[in-house]
């Protein structure tokens, strides 16, 4: 007959006091780490739309999208868990910080494919000539918040921070209109901006 060894014994024991060893994920969550990587996830308020987290990520995780429709034009991040690696790259070069961060979110089972993913939208500001898409807005803004009096050199910049005050002209005043030397103060993109630099003749 086989008898049980007196330190298997000890550790039933103890098991049957204690409770077992395991954590009882699922029934509870498991405690984690505080430096665990779990689900990258976007901060409305933080993140200004740059882009440097998708250029940055080692796995193409982050896909960015420009956007423009008739009545809106705007920048879309979708992040998918899927292709994530948890690697932290997007986090450690975000330009604001605390655009992005990794969460301690590890539970990514989902029934729909779309579940799997972490989507962020930025407004676009457009060039008042062409229309070509220039930044997001909130990069706009928190450029000027960074350069200081430097941001005066730029009026795409800082026209774009005055019309936060709505005392500038709005964009569809501009349209199709031949460039003038009015031109100088709006919202423009470097091409149209070179265009209008070196415009000889201004009526
Ligand atoms: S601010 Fe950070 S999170 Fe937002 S787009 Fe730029 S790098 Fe990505
Ligand atoms: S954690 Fe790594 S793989 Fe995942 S989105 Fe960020 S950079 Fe890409």
């Amino acid at each position: 007959m086989y008898l049980p060894k007196v330190r298997e014994l000890k550790e039933a024991i103890t098991a049957l006091i204690k409770g077992p060893y395991t954590h009882p994920f699922p029934k509870e969550p498991t405690p984690l780490p505080d430096n665990f990587r779990g689900a990258p996830k976007y901060s409305s308020e933080s993140c200004i739309g740059c882009g440097a987290c998708a250029e940055v990520c080692p796995a193409r995780a982050i896909s960015v999208e420009d956007i423009v429709e008739e009545n809106r034009a705007f920048r879309r991040f979708t992040c998918d868990y899927g292709n994530c690696i948890f690697c932290g790259e997007c986090e450690l070069n975000c330009t604001s910080d605390t655009g992005i961060q990794l969460s301690q979110e590890y539970e990514l089972s989902f029934f729909e494919q779309q579940d799997a993913r972490e989507v962020i939208e930025h407004e676009l500001v457009l060039c008042e000539i062409c229309g070509a898409v220039i930044a997001p807005r909130a990069q706009l803004l928190y450029l000027y918040e960074k350069l200081g009096t430097i941001a005066y050199s730029n009026p795409t910049v800082y026209l774009t921070r005055l019309k936060e005050f709505g005392i500038l002209t709005p964009e569809s005043d501009r349209k199709d209109k031949p460039i003038d030397r009015w031109d100088l103060v709006r919202v423009t993109c470097p091409s149209c901006r070179r265009d209008v630099l070196l415009k000889e003749e201004w009526g």
